[in-house]
């Protein structure tokens, strides 16, 4: 089934913050690449091309029946960037500023979180663009299974498959399995989407594995000693931004191993406590009544405020651009980890390395949800179900085996005299898929 209408793409202005920053998200993506290019001299122009856009871009206009009986037109995008170590893998998300570009770049980063921690798939993501705060239950799912409907077979267990991303869940996950298998019955239609309910095809760990594999990668990074005057996350006062399913579990897990949690906060605002947050408590209080900013035993403070807050580890888990060229110089920590996709600009990117604060990049800080997605959708395909200990385990063995890979790369660049860790991680990742297409050769 093809989509019937395309929504209009008229060219804009690229959208600039108030530093005169280009924060396009595609735009930013194109410059990471292209940074890395500068250490990829042998790599050729006419791949370089190809792997610098997507291969498939697929916009969507599509009518839902609202609970009150209107009926209202929603964008939606899924976009392929490459599939050349495996099928398109990537999120789909659903938020009021979704654009194309946006997911563009998104499916970008996908392709090179998948090289790095090494999983036989592409890159590749999906977004709709309405606001789920205000839509009822039902509405979502007649979006969500409208959506895949429309997609038809540009997704499928061996092509293109979705995840969850910002504000869609399990629940999303399995109304996308059920629209996709009603459209192919009679096939084992599990893996054409992960992170689904453990009930129907769910892997253990994967409801923690982004959080999860942010804490590995920030042990080992630590380990590998490339945190100036930061040895461990035991004791390590952390900041999270975005209390969500990245941000809410990183902030128990880096609890659980001994990190001091002194702020929080989501998109109705920010708490810090200096001697530590209760953070069972912060997700009881949020899950009462929705906002972080309601827990009692904290200084309520801005979103903007809790990011320049000081701190040992700085662990943005919300959105893009939330460090930019306006606060970079003032944010007070010795390491970013980047659970949030893109939350860091270029110009910010520069200005942090030059204060000598380490930025554990978003492709291989929050791998660890694709690496755990790739593992259930083994265990879906070998009708197969491993238990949370070989989850885990597997799961630790691929971050440390993808930072060393990346420290060690950037240590071959030169280290933070020369270049940062996205750079390095980048210029791996690129060369490791231009080699598989090389391998492969071009057709015809
Ligand atoms: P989520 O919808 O579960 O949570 C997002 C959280 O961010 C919410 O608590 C929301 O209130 C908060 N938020 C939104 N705007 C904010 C703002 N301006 N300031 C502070 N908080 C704000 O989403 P998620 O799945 O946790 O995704 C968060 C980030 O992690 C995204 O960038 C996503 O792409 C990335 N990510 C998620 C996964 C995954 O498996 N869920 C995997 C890799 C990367």
């Amino acid at each position: 089934m093809l989509p019937t209408t395309v929504p209009n793409r008229l060219p804009t202005e690229p959208p600039l913050n108030r530093y005169q920053e280009d924060v396009n998200s595609f735009h930013i993506a194109q410059k990471q690449f292209d940074r890395a290019l500068a250490h990829l001299p042998t790599l050729q122009h006419g791949l370089i091309d190809f792997l610098r856009s997507p291969i498939r871009s697929i916009a969507l206009n599509f009518p839902v029946e609202m609970d009150d009986g209107r009926v209202q037109t929603f964008a939606g995008y899924r976009v392929l960037h490459s599939r050349i170590r495996g099928p398109g893998k990537g999120g789909v998300r659903y938020h009021p500023d979704v654009t194309e570009d946006e997911v563009r770049a998104l499916a970008g980063w996908m392709t090179w979180k998948t090289a790095l921690i090494d999983v036989p798939f592409g890159g590749a993501k999906g977004g709709v663009v309405c606001d789920p705060k205000t839509l009822s239950q039902g509405e979502l799912r007649r979006i969500t299974r409208r959506f895949i409907a429309d997609l038809g077979d540009n997704i499928g267990p061996h092509t293109d498959i979705p995840a969850p991303d910002l504000y869609t869940n399990q629940q999303t996950m399995a109304w996308i399995y059920d629209t996709y298998d009603g459209l192919h019955p009679g096939e084992n239609n599990l893996p054409v989407v992960t992170g689904k309910p453990m009930d129907l095809g769910g892997s253990y760990g994967r409801g923690e594995a982004t959080a999860r594999g942010v804490l590995f990668a920030a042990q080992r990074l630590l380990q590998r000693k490339a945190v100036p005057g930061l040895n461990s996350v035991d004791g390590a006062r952390v900041i999270v931004q975005g209390f969500g399913n990245a941000g809410s579990i990183a902030a128990k897990l880096f609890h659980e191993q001994g990190a001091i949690i002194i702020g929080a906060s989501d998109s109705q605002g920010a708490i810090l406590c200096r001697d530590g947050l209760d953070v069972a408590a912060v997700a009881s209080c949020k899950a009462e009544h929705g906002a972080v900013a309601h827990y009692p035993q904290a200084n309520v403070i801005t979103n903007e405020e809790l990011l320049e807050a000081e701190c040992d580890i700085l662990i943005p888990a919300a959105m893009e651009n939330q460090i930019h060229a306006g606060n970079a110089s003032r944010i007070a920590c010795k390491l970013v980890c980047e659970a949030a996709n893109g939350p860091t600009t270029p110009a910010a990117d520069d200005i942090l390395r030059e204060r000598r604060i380490v930025v554990l990049p978003d492709i291989l800080a929050n791998a660890g949800g694709v690496c755990v997605s790739y593992f259930e959708w083994v265990q879906n395909i070998e009708n197969e179900q491993w238990d949370l200990e070989e989850v885990n385990g597997k799961l630790l063995k691929k971050m440390c085996r993808a930072v060393d890979a990346v420290v060690d790369r950037w240590q071959q660049l030169g280290g933070e005299r020369k270049t940062d860790l996205r750079t390095a991680a980048l210029a791996l990742a690129i060369e490791r898929v231009a080699h598989v297409a090389l391998a492969r050769g071009i057709w015809p």
